[in-house]
């Protein structure tokens, strides 16, 4: 859609470039958000492509994935064969309600930056432990853990004009087993749960990543593999039932249904030895 509030386009080919921040600025990465309904607050986009960031950094410490990598490139990326996590970029990627168009155009940071709570994005980084580099104005960089990102529906820790840089997901977390589940009420439409668990090679432990289904996410972590009585009370305790998500795509009851079920499902795949992931 034309966003006829916007009078002018910056393309800065770094971000030191934009010195000064005020209301009606917004950063532009896909755009697949930002053309999608009027900005009526914003006047000026500021192109985050001609920044040039490397989309995807393989290292021995693990994957660096620049904001402005697209989905399609992280669906497409070959990861080395240790990563027994890895199938889960995939299995994220495919995780929005989207049109090719959306796919071969929005990149992760902007999904993470949306902050919906079925951004499949936030999901996958979360789950993996990942680490985000945000770049404030004028400001020393900060890293924050993913977990941490994310503070309700559309909010987050972002200060205003600071930039996501980079997500960077452990080569440690990338090796461990895995187990993911996801609903939608509709065909490819918006996930109502989307649970991935992840557990060490030793079996000896279970982290449980749970979104969609509430407006931020909820971690669990198990320092043993629990019992479904434990994972159970450990729910109860860490999401009320009020703290569900409801709108059009599942209601609160629903998706506190799909969420007790779903970690279930994971917790008994996961306990079983010599599964293969
Ligand atoms: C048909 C349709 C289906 C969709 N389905 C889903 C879905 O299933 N799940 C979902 O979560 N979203 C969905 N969306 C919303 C949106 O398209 C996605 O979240 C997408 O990933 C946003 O990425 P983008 O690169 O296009 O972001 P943009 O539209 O360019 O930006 C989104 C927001 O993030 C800010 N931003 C972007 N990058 C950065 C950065 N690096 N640092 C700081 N701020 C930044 C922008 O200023 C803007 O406020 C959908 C949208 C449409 C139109």
């Amino acid at each position: 859609m034309d966003l006829n509030t916007v009078t002018a386009l910056r393309r800065p080919s770094s971000p030191g470039e934009i010195d000064s921040w005020r209301d009606g600025f917004a950063w532009l990465a896909g755009g697949t958000w930002l053309f999608s309904e009027p900005q009526p607050a914003i006047d000026t986009l500021i192109d985050l492509e001609p920044l040039g960031w490397k989309a995807l950094d393989v290292s021995a410490e693990g994957l660096e994935i620049a904001a402005t990598c697209r989905i399609v490139e992280l669906y497409h990326f070959e990861p080395p064969a240790e990563w027994t996590a890895a199938p889960l970029l995939r299995e994220c990627c495919r995780a929005f309600l989207s049109s090719f168009k959306i796919w071969n155009t929005a990149t992760i940071g902007g999904n993470i930056c949306m902050s919906l709570p079925a951004g499949p994005m936030i999901t996958l980084s979360v789950a993996l432990e990942a680490t985000y580099t945000l770049w404030p104005r004028n400001a020393p960089r900060r890293e924050v853990p993913a977990i941490e990102f994310v503070t309700g529906n559309h909010t987050n820790v972002l200060r205003p004009g600071e930039l996501l840089r980079a997500i960077r997901l452990p080569a440690a977390s990338l090796s461990k087993r895995f187990a993911f589940r996801r609903a939608s009420l509709t065909k490819l439409g918006r996930s109502a749960a989307l649970i991935i668990g992840t557990q060490n090679t030793s079996q000896d432990d279970l982290l449980i990543t749970i979104t969609a289904a509430t407006p931020r996410p909820v971690q669990l972590r198990f320092a043993r593999p629990p019992a479904a009585e434990e994972l159970r009370q450990a729910l109860d305790r860490a999401i009320p039932m009020g703290g569900y998500f409801d709108d059009v795509h599942g209601n609160a009851r629903y998706k506190r249904h799909l969420t007790y079920h779903f970690a279930e499902q994971i917790r008994a795949e996961l306990a079983q030895p010599g599964a293969d992931r």
